[in-house]
């Protein structure tokens, strides 16, 4: 892995933070560890990972991507590090990403701009770019994403491999820098499906550091692995496969549902009859929550701390203004704005009453089918600098990612084929809690 790293970094700029003595020292440890009589074998023995760097890693710096994190250091390790550790992966890097998780291009990153390794003049999607771009470059057998509306999925779409949001709560949040806490998640980017319930099986699980964590028995998710999808019903929305949607993309998830026709699964267009809400709702949602959870960053307690203010406003207003870069400002402001009083009903009230109707709409159509079948981005991955001054074009990427991260339900995203060279993922979406079937039937496809 360090090998790959240093041939190929330099031009895809997936790590912000590397650790070469950390990673040697672990593994140094591993391997004496495992040596002794009885030495027991972790599920993901020596298996080198990337984090995301909006996942805490106690004395291995945490940005967020963010000027105003820069050179933060935590004293903590998130759950799902540590449960890592427990399962004997090595640690060995922090991975680059959109500031504070917002963004889908990685473009929104202080610091450096992840190119896609199938095309360096594209953007690898985000925000959990860098973890992407790291396992399909070869660079780590595995990383660590979060996805709020799609995070996970959508770069895993464009850099070709497999990318899973977990069902909300069951892994748990506890160290994860919160963007939007109803909708955050993290989850595995893998090669496979297979990594995927792997590394699953070693995250998932209740944790009471994390009031939202959900309290179930965590199944065997390997078992799940069958190849069987024979019988199996599946839903494709309609609305994810209509205008705006390029043609090549529509082309490969029709093929993929043909695969499924001769693998003896069944499929029939439905509708999600609210999708067209769903962006303009997460925008309200998670730009509210996210200006409630930066309020943090004041200047005085995490990160960078404003030179010369002339009162504690002042700090405040210097540090907030120098740490954020341009696109977490307008998140800040949009979300105070629908926050503030008077405006509150028109629109944080009105956002989570067609979040509710989002969410009815996937339970209805879950009760009538295993799974939900359609394209995980309506494109495969643009140019850099080609959406960058157009956020509502930006915003658009996530039209099939959104609506399922308000429900809260489980999404895989597994390549499938390629639209003029490029990548394209293929998103399977399953009833809460049920991550076998979604994992099962991606992995009969793959
Ligand atoms: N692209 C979406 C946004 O900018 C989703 C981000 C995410 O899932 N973290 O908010």
């Amino acid at each position: 892995s360090l090998r790959r790293i240093a041939q190929t970094d330099e031009r895809i700029g997936a790590f912000l933070t590397l650790d070469e003595e950390r990673a040697r020292q672990s593994a140094a440890a591993l391997d004496a560890r495992l040596r002794q009589p009885g030495g027991e074998q972790g599920l993901l023995l020596g298996l080198p990972v990337g984090i995301k760097d909006n996942i805490s890693t106690e004395g291995l710096a945490t940005t967020c991507a963010s000027r105003f994190l820069q050179g933060f250091t935590p004293i903590y390790d998130a759950t799902v590090v540590h449960k890592l550790a427990a399962a004997q992966a090595v640690t060995i890097g922090k991975l680059n990403m959109d500031e504070f998780a917002m963004g889908g291009s990685n473009e929104n990153s202080a610091y450096r701009a992840t190119r896609n390794p199938w095309d360096v003049t594209r953007v690898p999607g985000g925000s959990s770019g860098g973890s992407a771009a790291a396992v399909a470059a070869g660079q780590v057998y595995f990383a660590l994403g979060s996805d709020t509306g799609g995070s996970i999925r959508q770069p895993a779409s464009y850099c070709g491999v497999v990318g899973l949001k977990p069902t909300y709560g069951l892994v748990s949040r506890y160290g994860l820098v919160a963007f939007a806490s109803s909708l955050d998640q993290i989850g595995p980017i893998t090669k496979n499906v297979e990594d995927a319930a792997y590394v699953l099986q070693a995250i998932a699980g209740y944790d009471e550091r994390d009031s939202t964590s959900a309290n179930v028995d965590i199944p065997d998710y390997v078992s799940a692995l069958s190849g069987e999808v024979k019988g199996m019903r599946i839903g494709v929305p309609k609305e994810y496969l209509g205008a705006g949607i390029d043609p090549a993309v529509k082309e490969a998830v029709m093929e993929a549902l043909r695969v499924y026709e001769s693998m003896g699964a069944e499929w029939e267009e439905i509708s999600l009859p609210h999708t067209e809400y769903a962006i303009a709702a997460y925008y309200v949602l998670a730009s509210s929550e996210a200006s409630s959870n930066l309020a943090r960053f004041d200047g005085v307690r995490y990160g960078v701390r404003a030179d010369n203010p002339d009162n504690l406003i002042d700090l405040y207003r210097k540090s907030r203004s120098q740490g954020f870069g341009p696109e977490v400002k307008r998140r800040i402001m949009l979300g105070t704005y629908a926050l503030s009083s008077g405006y509150y009903d028109a629109y944080y009230l009105k956002a989570q009453k067609v979040r509710t109707l989002i969410k009815r709409d996937f339970d209805e159509a879950l009760s009538r089918y295993d799974v939900i079948i359609g394209p995980t981005a309506p494109t495969p991955a643009f140019r850099i600098g080609e959406q960058i001054g157009d956020p509502l074009t930006m915003y658009l990427n996530d039209i099939c990612t959104i609506p399922v991260s308000l429900a809260g339900v489980p999404a895989i995203s597994v390549p499938c084929g390629l639209a003029d060279g490029l990548p394209v993922g293929l998103q399977i979406i399953g009833k809460a809690f049920d991550e076998r079937t979604v994992l099962r039937a991606a992995h009969a496809y793959e």
